[in-house]
């Protein structure tokens, strides 16, 4: 399997080099060469397979197959606070919660990130190399990378986060993994202040080559395929490949709803795929009228989904345009400069007739929270209402077909929103239930360059040996 770049220019590389080198230097995003398709009693053989074995079979057939696959996934979700790893709960008569957050953080991003450390650190280890992973937080992404990365002996990381602006939940999250590789580092200053640390560090070319610095962030292919095996988890559970299913995906960066396209072109019969937007509507707006344009980004109750450029969306861009690459570098450049994609006509009729889009603003947030509660004593965290609301409003026309909504969060997670909704907070899962009497570790620096690369390069344990 060769991974060749969505806008055409950079060599064609192997999975192992496409996980380290996260996005392609012609600026594109990495895809297969080709898009490995299973035959229908291919699919019918894995029904009924333990997950880790599920995720390894997929994976493998992404080129993956070099590193111990079954070992690294019996390991990335052996620790998962759910024997089914994605545990499917039917909600009404044709909706069912795909449960993607039983893992260390809470949250669905642990899905990828748990394999990725491990697969990080084994391609590495394997090179003789070592890296400094640095990145910036608002709350959720930081602890997920945490998690990952918390041990593994080719890996140093370093997180900043706004000093006192995240939550107190999220942040005891980052500051009590006190595993000797992990720093996490309070900035006096907000969130885009630490981004600009970051991006600032990775401009900085003599340093950046001296901590080897690097990002496992949400372009990177392998965390797209190491979340293609709960869609084909949900979809065999519930009769694929010989009953179509659709799917309903709360969506900020594209990532897990691209997962599920993946799904259907490797040979499950998906028959639509149901986005969920907060107010940050760009997604929403394109399906509705090819109106893919930029605004500024607004708060929500689903902070995950503050997102108005989804940057995974370029792939199933270059798909639509017939996998042209110069075609899609163009679109891109477009969009960048003026802020509005120009897509093709014909190509926004082909995502139409497969994707549905819809908006929840946050009054309509908590009335979907509200209404699981009271009809099925289900909790759920606000970006999972917006995929389940989503999923009521624009279910296939044919009832016959089940939608399987991605439930993104632990409604333990967005303490404040579900309690605002329901008067319940939900309490943290037993094995997280002492996070607030655990050790912190944490320092406090003021946000400039200087101050925060030489706290990055004492932390980095530099190949010495
Ligand atoms: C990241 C995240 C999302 C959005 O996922 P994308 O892959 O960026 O579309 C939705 N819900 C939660 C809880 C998240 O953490």
């Amino acid at each position: 399997m060769r991974y060749i770049s969505t806008r055409g220019q950079a060599a064609p590389r192997d999975f192992e080099a496409v996980l380290l080198a996260g996005l392609a230097e012609d600026g594109g995003l990495f895809v297969p060469e080709t898009w490995p398709v299973l035959s229908a009693a291919e699919w019918r053989a894995m029904r009924g397979l333990p997950y880790p074995a599920l995720a390894a079979r997929i994976l493998a057939l992404f080129g993956a197959g070099e590193m111990p696959l079954r070992a690294m996934c019996d390991e990335a979700y052996g620790g998962f606070g759910h024997p089914a790893v994605v545990p499917l709960v039917q909600l009404d008569h044709r909706c069912f919660a795909l449960e993607l957050f039983h893992g260390p953080t809470l949250a669905f991003k642990d899905m990828a990130l748990q394999l990725l450390g491990r697969m990080f650190d084994h391609v590495l280890d394997k090179r003789g190399e070592r890296v400094t992973i640095v990145g910036a937080t608002s709350g959720d992404t930081g602890s997920a990378a945490i998690e990952a990365c918390r041990d593994r002996s080719a890996i140093d990381i370093v997180i900043l986060h706004p000093e006192g602006r995240t939550s107190e939940v999220q942040r005891r999250q980052m500051t009590s993994v006190l595993a000797p590789n992990v720093r996490n580092i309070a900035v006096k200053g907000d969130f885009d202040a630490c981004q600009d640390l970051v991006k600032a560090m990775f401009n900085d070319a003599p340093f950046r080559t001296e901590m080897r610095l690097s990002a496992v962030n949400s372009i990177n292919w392998a965390r797209i395929a190491a979340q293609v095996p709960y869609y084909a988890a949900a979809a065999l559970a519930l009769g694929a490949p010989d009953r179509e299913v659709a799917v309903s995906v709360p969506t900020g960066n594209f990532g897990n709803v691209l997962a599920a396209w993946v799904a259907r072109r490797m040979g499950l019969p998906i028959s639509h795929f149901i986005i969920g937007s907060n107010r940050n509507d760009i997604l929403a707006r394109f399906l509705a009228s090819n109106d893919m344009s930029a605004q500024p980004v607004e708060p929500s109750l689903s902070p995950s989904m503050d997102i108005q450029v989804s940057s995974n969306f370029e792939r199933l861009l270059f798909e639509l345009l017939g996998r042209d690459g110069a075609a899609t570098a163009d679109t891109m450049t477009r969009f960048r400069a003026e802020g509005r994609m120009p897509v093709p006509d014909a190509a926004w009729r082909e995502a139409t007739a497969l994707f549905r889009g819809f908006t929840l603003d946050d009054a309509g947030t908590l009335s979907e929270i509200r209404h699981l509660w009271t009809t099925g004593q289900y909790l759920a965290d606000p970006h999972t209402a917006v995929g389940t609301a989503a999923a009521r409003a624009l279910a296939p026309e044919d009832a016959a077909i089940p939608v399987i909504v991605a439930a993104t969060a632990h409604p333990a997670k967005f303490p404040d929103a579900v309690e605002r909704a329901t008067g319940i907070r939900p309490p943290l899962p037993a094995r997280l239930a002492d996070l607030y009497q655990r050790e912190e570790r944490f320092d406090v620096l003021p946000g400039d360059l200087g101050t925060i690369e030489a706290a990055v390069r004492a932390h980095a344990r530099r190949n010495a040996a």
